[in-house]
């Protein structure tokens, strides 16, 4: 690393950060780039460092070692109102005595720019969040939604080149949060504004992100896109957190040709490595299959399990079946009447080409 990818929006390069008194580091050795016009989630379980790095990128906290790089010049030392970015919080930090329109024209008023300008800037900004209509009220008279949206308005108006947001939806209930990630999402590819965007939540970061960086205790435990994130974890932590993952020990024993695994003694031919001992496996519930002991007659390569539970999800059901010593929980789809009861003989089966492998 070293060096920052010239043409990013932002560059961190080896940031580390302890707080005073704490006994470790709050970020690592953090080095990453956000790219023009990206939509770049950080997602961590709490704890893990990433209001840390908005608060650095933001220009309220200093990295002890390491650089902080926008549009290819060190801002270490740059005071947040003179770096180009906004900050949107999950506590909507509105001027209770300002209108929304006022709100929103506030940044634009600071900068001196004329009435006319902030008028026309305030009207746009309010239109892509579709807030138009709720200009004159004061935030008192908004919804949790409604008042999101203008704090996002304000924070769009003047046009940053990066928009950082934290965990701008934690507040808001499922079908709101969800109304919102489409509104975000439509509104970052029209604005073409880079969004760093940090959340909790693995839902939230797959499905809206264009690259994810997973944060372990202040460190990168995985940066790619959410594709790759999901269907090739690098490591045990990121298959634990994103996603639902089985996750059960293996033996690799060698065969002529390399190793062979082998999961509760039997043994899965098309589970191969190229070293043998002990190793750990996650298998996405998706990629298990549980099969009624009839259906799965003859088939090889399964194991043998009885039904400890059934969860009924709506779309799915989860099976959770006990195979010996370990239990594997496969989704299935769900019908009306379950085909799968507590105490049934099953066999589980899984294709080897979806599962992780970590050696120990
Ligand atoms: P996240 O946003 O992922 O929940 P934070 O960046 O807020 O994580 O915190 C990272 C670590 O730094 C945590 O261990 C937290 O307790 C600690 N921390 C955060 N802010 C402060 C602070 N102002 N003083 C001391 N420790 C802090
Ligand atoms: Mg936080």
């Amino acid at each position: 690393m070293g060096t920052h990818e010239t043409g990013s929006v932002l560059s961190l390069v080896g940031v580390s950060k302890t707080y005073d008194g704490a006994q470790k580091p709050a970020l690592d050795q953090v080095s990453f780039s956000v790219k023009p016009g990206e939509f770049f989630s950080i997602l961590g379980p709490s704890g893990s460092g990433k209001t840390t790095i908005l608060r650095t990128v933001a220009g309220f906290e200093k990295p002890d070692t390491g650089q902080i790089v926008m549009a290819g010049e060190v801002v270490n030392s740059v005071a947040p109102n003179k770096r180009d970015v906004r900050t949107v919080f999950q506590s909507y930090a509105l001027f209770p005595h300002l209108t929304v329109r006022e709100n929103v024209e506030y940044p634009l008023r600071m900068k001196g720019e004329a009435k006319p300008t902030r008028r026309t800037k305030a009207e746009e900004a309010l239109a892509l969040t579709e807030m138009a209509t709720f200009a004159d009220r004061f935030p008192h008279q908004l919804s949790g939604g409604q008042r999101q949206r203008a704090a996002l308005a304000r924070s769009i108006v003047s046009r940053p080149r990066l928009l950082l947001l934290d965990e701008p939806l934690a507040a808001l209930d499922l079908r709101l949060r969800q109304q919102m990630q489409h509104t975000l999402v439509a509104l970052q590819k029209e604005l073409g504004i880079a969004f760093m965007y940090v959340t909790h939540d693995q839902g939230e970061a797959l499905s809206m992100s264009d690259r994810v960086v997973v944060l372990q205790d202040g460190k990168i435990a995985q940066l790619a896109t959410p594709r790759e994130i999901y269907f090739a974890p690098q490591n045990e932590f990121v298959s634990r957190f994103v996603g639902r993952s089985n996750l059960v020990a293996v033996n690799f024993e060698p065969t002529d040709t390399g190793f062979v695994g082998r999961v509760e003694g039997i043994k899965v031919p098309g589970l191969t490595a190229k070293k043998g001992g002990t190793a750990r496996m996650a298998i996405r519930y998706e990629a298990i299959q549980v099969k009624p002991l009839d259906e799965a007659e003859g088939a090889p390569d399964t194991i043998p399990g009885v039904v400890e539970d059934v969860l009924f999800l709506g779309t799915n059901c989860e099976v959770n079946v006990r195979c010996g010593g370990v239990n594997l929980i496969g989704t299935v789809p769900a019908v009306r009447h379950s085909t799968f009861t507590v105490g049934q003989p099953v066999k589980v089966a899984f294709d080897a080409a979806n599962t992780q492998v970590f050696h120990d």
